[in-house]
C-alpha cells in the first residue's frame, strides 16, 4: 500500500489519478486550492487526506507535507500535477501571464519538491512524477510560453533523476498529448488578448484550433491514470513517459528534423573545439 501526494487533484488528471490510487487501496493526500471540492468528488474516506495546498504558496506546501505525514505517514509517490496553459504567440502574451505561468508549472513545482523531499531523501526511498506534456519535449507556435514552463519540468526532471537515482528515489516526467479535461476549458485555459494580425496563420490558427478541440480531445483520462499507477509501480521507472498518439508522433517528428539538422550541420557543430596543435 502506496500514499500518494497529488497537487491539483479536485478535478481533471490529478482527480483520476487520486480515483485510481484510491480504487487500488492506497491511501491520498489529495491537495487542491479548495480541499472541499476533493471532499465533495471523493466523500470522506479512511484513506483520504483532502489538504488546502495552492502551490504558488511554499508555506501551504509545507503545511499540507505535514499534514499528510501525521496522517499516513512518508509519502511514497509525489505527483506534482497542478498546472494550467496559455494560448497565444509568445509576443501576445503579458509580463503578467508570463509570470504567473511560471509561478504555477515551475515554481510552485519546485515548491512542493523541496518540502516533500527531505522526508523522501531520509528514507532513501520515493518517486516524483512530474506532470509534463508533449510540450515539454518541443515547442508549438500557440503555446510557446505554456512549452517553455513545461520544458523546465524536463530540465528539472532528469537533473533530480541524476541526483536522486544514487539515493533510491526516482523521478520521471509524464508527457501527455490532448487528454480529455478541463485544460482547454475557459475555466483553465488563459488565452491572451489582443492577437496580433500578423500572428494569424500560427498562433492564431491555434486559437481556434483549440477551442473545436475542447472537450473533445482524443486522450482518455482513465487510461492515463492507468499508466500513472503502472508508473508507480515499475521497479525500474523511465525517466520521461509519453503518453498519447499524438504524443509519440510528434516525437518522432521532432527526431527525424534533429536528425536532419545532424546531417546537415553535424560537421560545423563538432569542428568548434581548440586545435590540438
Ligand atoms: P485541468 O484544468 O482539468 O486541471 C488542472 C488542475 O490544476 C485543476 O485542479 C486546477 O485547480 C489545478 N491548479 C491550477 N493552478 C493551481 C494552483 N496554483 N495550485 C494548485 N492547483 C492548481 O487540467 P488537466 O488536464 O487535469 O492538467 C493537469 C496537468 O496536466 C497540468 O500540469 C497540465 O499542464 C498537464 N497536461 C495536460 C494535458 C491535457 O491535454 N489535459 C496535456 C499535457 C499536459
Amino acid at each position: 500500500m502506496k500514499t500518494w501526494f497529488i497537487t491539483g487533484a479536485a478535478r481533471g488528471l490529478g482527480a483520476r489519478i487520486a480515483e485510481r490510487a484510491l480504487q487500488a487501496g492506497d491511501r491520498v493526500v489529495a491537495t487542491a486550492r479548495d480541499p472541499s471540492a476533493v471532499t465533495m468528488r471523493f466523500g470522506q474516506r479512511a484513506n483520504l487526506l483532502a489538504a488546502r495546498l495552492d502551490v504558488t504558496q511554499p508555506a501551504q506546501a509545507k503545511t499540507a507535507v505535514q499534514a499528510a505525514l501525521d496522517q499516513f505517514g512518508p509519502i511514497d509517490v509525489l505527483v506534482n500535477n497542478a498546472g494550467y496553459g496559455l494560448v497565444g504567440a509568445v509576443e501576445e502574451a503579458s509580463a503578467g501571464e508570463i509570470e504567473q505561468l511560471f509561478a504555477v508549472n515551475v515554481f510552485g513545482l519546485l515548491a512542493v519538491t523541496r518540502a516533500v523531499l527531505p522526508t523522501m531523501r531520509a528514507r532513501r526511498s520515493g518517486h516524483i512524477i512530474n506532470m509534463s506534456s508533449i510540450g515539454g519535449y518541443r515547442g508549438a507556435a500557440g503555446f510557446g510560453v505554456y512549452c517553455a514552463t513545461k520544458f523546465a519540468v524536463e530540465g528539472l526532471t532528469e537533473a533530480l533523476h541524476a541526483e536522486l537515482a544514487p539515493l533510491g528515489i526516482h523521478v520521471s516526467a509524464v508527457e501527455p498529448g490532448y487528454f480529455r479535461t478541463d485544460f482547454l476549458d475557459p475555466t483553465s485555459l488563459k488565452i491572451s488578448q489582443p492577437a496580433i494580425a500578423d500572428y494569424a496563420e500560427t498562433a492564431g490558427a491555434v486559437r481556434i484550433r483549440v477551442d473545436g478541440l475542447n472537450h473533445q480531445q482524443p486522450g482518455d483520462p482513465a487510461k492515463l491514470a492507468e499508466a500513472v499507477l503502472r508508473l508507480a509501480n515499475m521497479p525500474a521507472p523511465p525517466v520521461r513517459l509519453p503518453l498519447g498518439a499524438d504524443t509519440v508522433a510528434a516525437i518522432a517528428a521532432k527526431h527525424a528534423r534533429d536528425s536532419e539538422i545532424l546531417a546537415t550541420w553535424g560537421g560545423l557543430a563538432a569542428d568548434t573545439g581548440h586545435r590540438a596543435d
